[in-house]
C-alpha cells in the first residue's frame, strides 16, 4: 500500500479519536449536570413553599387582629345590654351580637384551615430540603470522580495529540492539505473503506477501473462520486 495512504488512514483514525473527546467529556459531565439541575429545581420549589407558608402566616395574623376586635365588640355589646330598655333596642343588639359571633366562628375556622395549610407547606419544604441534602452529597461524589475521569481524559488527549503531531510531521504536506480540505466537509468520514465494491461514505458502487485502483492502492484514490479518500477494507483485501 502507498505509504502516504497508510499514514492518512492512521491520521483519520487519530482525528476520529480527537473528535470523540468533546462528546466523551459531555457525557461524563451530563450526569453531574442533571443532578445540579435537579437540586436547583427542588430548591426553587422549597423557596416557593416557604413563600406560601409565609402568606398563610400573614393571613392568620390578619384574622387574629380581627378576632381581637370582635371580642372587644362582644364585651362592648354585653356592657350595653344592661342599659337597654326597649324590646326593639334589645333585638337590634342581639342581631349585632349574632353577627359578631358568626364572624368569630368564621375567623377561627379560617385560622384552623390556614394553620393546616401552613404546616403542610412546611412539612413538604422540609422533606424536599432532606432530598436536596442527599442530592448534594451525590453531587460531591460525582465531582470527585468526574475530576479524576477528566484528568484521565486529559492525559489520553495529550498522548493522542502527540501522536498526531508526530504523524502530521511525517505526512507529505501536499497530501496533508488535501486531506484537510476534504475533512472540512466530510468530518470523521474523510477516509472511508470500500466494501462490496462500494464507497462506504456515499454507498455508490465504484467502476471496475476505480475499484482496481483502490485494490492496487499505489496512490491516494478518491471516490469519483463524493470525493472521499478510499482504501480497501481489510476483509475485502483478504478475499482478493
Ligand atoms: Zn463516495
Amino acid at each position: 500500500m502507498n505509504q502516504e495512504l497508510k499514514k492518512i488512514i492512521e491520521l483519520a483514525k487519530i482525528d476520529y479519536e480527537i473528535d470523540s473527546f468533546g462528546p466523551k467529556e459531555e457525557s461524563l459531565k451530563s450526569e453531574l449536570n442533571k443532578l445540579v439541575g435537579k437540586a436547583a429545581e427542588i430548591k426553587a420549589k422549597i423557596e416557593s413553599l416557604n413563600e406560601e407558608a409565609k402568606e398563610c402566616r400573614f393571613k392568620i395574623a390578619k384574622h387574629d387582629t380581627h378576632l381581637k376586635e370582635l371580642s372587644a365588640k362582644l364585651a362592648d355589646i354585653s356592657k350595653k345590654s344592661s342599659t337597654l330598655k326597649t324590646e326593639r333596642e334589645i333585638k337590634a343588639l342581639q342581631v349585632e351580637e349574632d353577627i359578631a359571633r358568626e364572624q368569630i366562628d368564621f375567623a377561627n375556622e379560617e385560622i384552623g384551615r390556614l394553620e393546616n395549610l401552613e404546616s403542610g407547606k412546611k412539612d413538604e419544604a422540609k422533606k424536599l430540603a432532606d432530598s436536596v441534602g442527599k442530592i448534594e452529597e451525590d453531587i460531591k461524589g460525582y465531582e470527585t470522580s468526574l475530576a479524576s475521569d477528566l484528568s484521565a481524559l486529559e492525559e489520553s488527549k495529550k498522548s493522542v495529540y502527540e501522536k498526531k503531531d508526530k504523524l502530521v510531521y511525517e505526512v507529505n504536506p501536499k497530501v496533508y492539505s488535501f486531506y484537510q480540505k476534504i475533512k472540512r466537509w466530510a468530518g470523521s468520514s474523510t477516509v472511508v473503506s470500500v466494501r462490496a465494491k462500494a464507497c462506504s461514505g456515499c454507498n455508490i458502487v465504484l467502476t471496475d477501473n476505480d475499484y482496481r485502483k483502490v485494490i492496487r492502492s499505489e496512490e491516494i484514490n478518491t471516490c469519483s462520486n463524493c470525493g472521499r479518500i478510499l482504501y480497501l477494507d481489510e476483509t475485502e483485501a483478504e478475499n482478493g
